[in-house]
């Protein structure tokens, strides 16, 4: 007997226990698995996820759904946080402070996580009914894109196209807001990384506030024309994986080469817009790459470029509209800061577009004293529509 050699447990430990399971069988789901401590504490084991020919690894995205006896209270401990990221070792303990639970998966709150040796984070819970959902921030699904984008696809503002397919085959489209013919061009990519669903709460507020249809709206529009690839991971987000595609590719990386189109056909089919758009006479004048993170920086890079004071320059203007008319108040990375391959760096160094990556405190919003929120997110767009407005009149195109 398998067993025979272990002393003898309880059989009643785990039979007793008030969780019955955890579903992680729907969209967006993280993998994981989960055992019993003695003392009752559910120990979930995120599932890594794997960069290919890199020891890097990511895992941190949290989805699931606790069903267990309404009333009862769990003690819950995540347990494989020791990423390795950029070839460091580095635990992602200390930047996980929070999650958001809800019973519906639509109505959500923030829940505070305490911090315990051994790189272990503990949530602690009372199931207000029989089911529970646990997430790392605000879930952004595939459904929810779909959802958005059936709701502007016939605004004659708008202008959805495919640019090309995921490794699994899931279509990635641009969405163009605005007049083609607007003197300046922004654009704008979310969720390179699915466990950072930020991004794409920013875009549905800066979309829904460039088709207001008001004053202001027309005015920005007169100014700018937005092109936003929404979900660059989409097999991840789909998946609940926390950081690659499924080639072990990061996204957000190797932008200073060109892409794989087998390996990362989602940056192909974007590089391959990219270009077109540039032959055409076209480039976008501003790129903005959304992500969270523990900081919700704005993460300057510094390429060997002639243009670089010019760029930085820019940033600096554009750190202060940011500052001006957001909650934004965290600042930029410092001169040291190296990232290199990031779009923000890649596409400054090989096609002398000024270029970014904007970060999301996924634990707290300093600037509105708060925990995030998609509506906190949404938000956050809608002003952004002013930002770039301003940004554009202070820049020669
Ligand atoms: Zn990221």
């Amino acid at each position: 007997m398998a067993f025979a050699a272990e002393p003898a447990k309880s059989p009643n430990l785990v039979t007793n226990h008030p969780l019955e399971f955890i579903d992680t069988s729907f969209e967006n789901a993280s993998p994981l698995w989960y055992d019993f401590a003695p003392d009752g504490t559910v120990r979930v084991h995120l599932l890594y996820d794997h960069e290919r020919s890199s020891p890097n690894r990511a895992a941190g995205h949290i989805h699931f759904q606790l069903q267990a006896k309404p009333g009862s209270k769990l003690t819950l401990e995540f347990i494989n946080l020791d990423n390795v990221w950029n070839g460091v070792s580095g635990s992602i303990a200390r930047e996980l402070k929070t999650v958001v639970i809800s019973e519906d998966g639509r109505d959500w709150k923030p829940v505070s996580l305490d911090s315990l040796p051994e790189n272990r984070v503990r949530l602690r819970v009372e199931m207000p009914g029989p089911r529970l959902y646990v997430a790392r921030a605000e879930p952004y699904r595939l459904s929810d894109l779909d959802r958005f984008l059936a709701g502007i696809r016939s605004n004659r503002r708008v202008q959805i196209a495919s640019i090309g397919k995921t490794v699994q085959g899931r279509e990635l489209e641009i969405v163009r807001v605005g007049n083609p013919r607007a003197p300046f061009r922004i654009f704008l990519r979310a969720r390179a990384h699915p466990w950072e669903p930020a991004g794409n709460w920013v875009v549905e507020g800066l979309v829904h506030r460039l088709l207001k249809g008001d004053a202001d709206a027309r005015k920005f529009l007169g100014r700018y024309c937005a092109y936003i690839l929404p979900m660059a991971n989409k097999d991840g987000v789909a998946l609940g994986r926390t950081r690659f595609n499924f080639q072990g590719k990061d996204l957000n990386r190797n932008w200073n080469v060109p892409s794989d189109p087998m390996l990362a056909p989602e940056n192909f089919a974007l590089e391959q817009w990219l270009e077109r758009m540039i032959a055409a006479g076209r480039a976008p004048h501003l790129a903005l790459e959304l992500h969270n993170d523990g900081s919700g920086r704005l993460h300057i890079s510094r390429p060997p470029v002639a243009e670089l004071p010019r760029y930085l320059e820019k940033m600096a203007t554009l750190e202060e509209l940011l500052r001006r008319h957001t909650w934004f108040t965290e600042g930029s990375t410092q001169a040291s800061f190296r990232n290199s391959g990031t779009l923000g760096g890649g596409w400054l160094e090989r096609y002398h577009i000024d270029a970014v990556v904007h970060e999301f405190n996924c634990n707290w919003i300093a600037g509105l004293k708060d925990y995030p929120s998609a509506k906190h997110w949404k938000n956050y767009g809608e002003q952004l529509a002013t930002v770039f407005h301003e940004y554009f009149g202070l820049i020669s195109p």
